[in-house]
C-alpha cells in the first residue's frame, strides 16, 4: 500500500489548518479543533468535541481497529506559537509551496504531523482497511504554554486510555525517546540596609547576589545521561537595589534550569538551596519555583521502541533514536499515565516557533508512510 499516500490530498489539509490561526498565547482551538473534528468524523471516526474554556476546544477521535481492545494514541498539539515580533517574509497564515517547502505558521509544529497522521488513516480507508487496533487521535490544545488547558485536561478527565502513544512533533523522522524538564525559579537575596557613604554598616543584597548569580551560573550539577546531555543552568534576569547611595536591601535574580530524567520541582529547587547554603560567608536568600516543566522518558529497549524504529528506518534509513532538549506533552502519558510513548514527526525542530517556518514535503509524506505502517502493524 506504499502508493496509496496522496500528497496533494496531504498538502491540503495541512494548509487548512495552517489557515486556521490557532496561537497561543492568546489560545484559540476552536476552529482548528471543529475543522479536524469534521475531518475525522468523515472519516467514520467516534469524536467528541471537548472544551476547556472559552475557544481552548480539543478532539479525541477515535478510529475502530481490528482489535477493538488495544488502542494506539497520536498526541497532536493544534495551537501554535504568536507571530508577533517575527519579521516573516510572507504571511504566515496562508500557506505557500516553494519547491519541497511547504510554509507557513504551524506548518513544522506541528500541523504537518497531524496532517500526516490522517493522511494514512485516509489510505487505509480509501483500501476499505482499518488499522490492526484502535487509533485514538489527541488533537489538543494549549500545548505550547504548559497543556493545563489541552493534554493535562484530557487526561484529568479520563480521555487518554492507550496502550501506547505516538507523538508527531517534529523530530526529522528519528524517534525521540527522551526530553529534558525545566525548571525557573526567583531567588529573592536580603541585604540590610544603610548610607551608600558608609557601604560596611549594612549588608549589600546586590553584592550578596553577584555571589549566587556566580556559583549558579553555568553550574554543572553532576548528572549526566546518555542522549540528554548534562543539566544546564542559566541565571536568565536580574533586579535589585534602590538607587546608587543606598545599600541594596533586596535584589531578584531568575534562574532557568534544564533537567534530566527523575528531578522533581522540589529536589530542583532544593539543589539551588544547597549551592547558596554552601557559600562562605552565607547569602540570606528565599527561592521559588515559578515554572516546573517534568522531564520524561521511555527505555530505549522498550517493545514500543524497536517497533517504530523498525518502521522508520523502513522509510527512512538514516532515522535514529534521539533525546531533544525541548519539552513536550509526551510527559503526560510517559510520566502520569506510564504509557509507553515515542515521538517521530516530519520537520526540523530548527524551524519551530521561527519566522517563515516550514516543513519539508518529503518528510510529510515519508512521515505518512511510516504512519500507515505503524497503524497497521500496532498490537
Ligand atoms: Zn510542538
Amino acid at each position: 500500500m506504499n502508493d496509496v499516500i496522496d500528497a496533494d490530498r496531504l498538502v491540503g489539509l495541512v494548509k487548512d489548518l495552517i489557515r486556521l490561526d490557532s496561537s497561543n498565547p492568546p489560545g484559540g482551538e476552536s476552529e482548528v479543533a471543529r475543522h479536524l473534528a469534521g475531518v475525522m468524523e468523515d472519516l467514520g471516526a467516534r469524536v467528541e468535541l471537548i472544551s476547556a474554556g472559552d475557544g481552548r476546544d480539543s478532539v479525541v477521535a477515535t478510529v475502530a481497529g481490528k482489535d477493538p481492545t488495544r488502542t494506539l494514541a497520536v498526541n497532536g498539539h493544534i495551537d501554535v506559537v504568536p507571530v508577533t515580533g517575527q519579521t516573516w517574509t510572507r504571511d504566515p497564515f496562508t500557506p505557500e509551496v516553494r519547491g519541497d517547502r511547504l510554509y507557513g505558521r504551524g506548518a513544522c509544529d506541528m500541523k504537518g504531523g497531524i496532517g500526516a497522521a490522517i493522511e494514512a488513516i485516509r489510505a487505509l480507508r480509501d483500501h476499505d482497511s482499518l488499522p490492526s487496533t484502535n487509533v485514538a487521535f489527541h488533537l489538543v490544545a494549549d500545548e505550547e504554554t504548559g497543556g493545563i488547558f489541552g493534554t493535562q485536561w484530557l487526561m484529568d478527565r479520563g480521555h487518554l486510555a492507550a496502550d501506547a502513544c505516538l507523538v508527531p512533533e517534529p523530530t526529522g523522522l528519528h524517534v525521540g525517546v527522551a526530553e529534558r524538564g525545566a525548571l525557573f525559579a526567583r531567588i529573592t537575596v536580603h541585604g540590610r540596609g544603610g548610607h551608600g557613604s558608609v557601604p560596611d554598616s549594612g549588608v549589600s543584597a546586590v553584592a550578596g547576589a553577584a555571589r549566587v548569580v556566580d556559583a549558579l551560573h553555568l553550574r554543572d550539577f553532576g548528572v549526566e545521561h546518555p542522549l540528554l546531555g548534562r543539566t544546564t543552568c542559566n541565571v536568565g534576569k536580574i533586579s535589585g537595589g534602590a538607587a546608587p547611595n543606598v545599600i541594596a536591601e533586596s535584589c531578584v535574580i531568575e534562574v532557568d534550569r534544564r533537567l534530566l530524567p527523575g528531578a522533581s520541582r522540589d529536589s530542583a529547587v532544593k539543589e539551588l538551596l544547597d549551592v547558596v547554603e554552601s557559600l562562605d560567608p552565607p547569602v540570606d536568600i528565599d527561592a521559588e519555583a515559578i515554572v516546573f516543566v517534568e522531564a520524561s522518558e521511555i527505555d530505549r529497549a522498550h517493545p514500543v521502541v524497536e517497533w517504530i524504529d523498525q518502521i522508520a528506518r523502513s522509510v527512512r534509513t538514516d532515522s535514529e533514536i534521539v533525546g531533544s532538549m525541548l519539552g513536550s506533552d509526551a510527559r503526560f502519558y510517559r510520566n502520569a499515565l506510564s504509557i509507553p510513548t515515542v515521538l517521530l514527526g516530519p520537520g526540523d525542530i530548527a524551524q519551530a516557533h521561527t519566522a517563515d517556518e516550514w516543513v519539508s514535503l518529503t518528510d510529510l509524506t515519508d512521515a505518512a508512510h511510516i504512519y500507515l505502517r505503524a497503524f497497521q502493524s500496532f498490537r
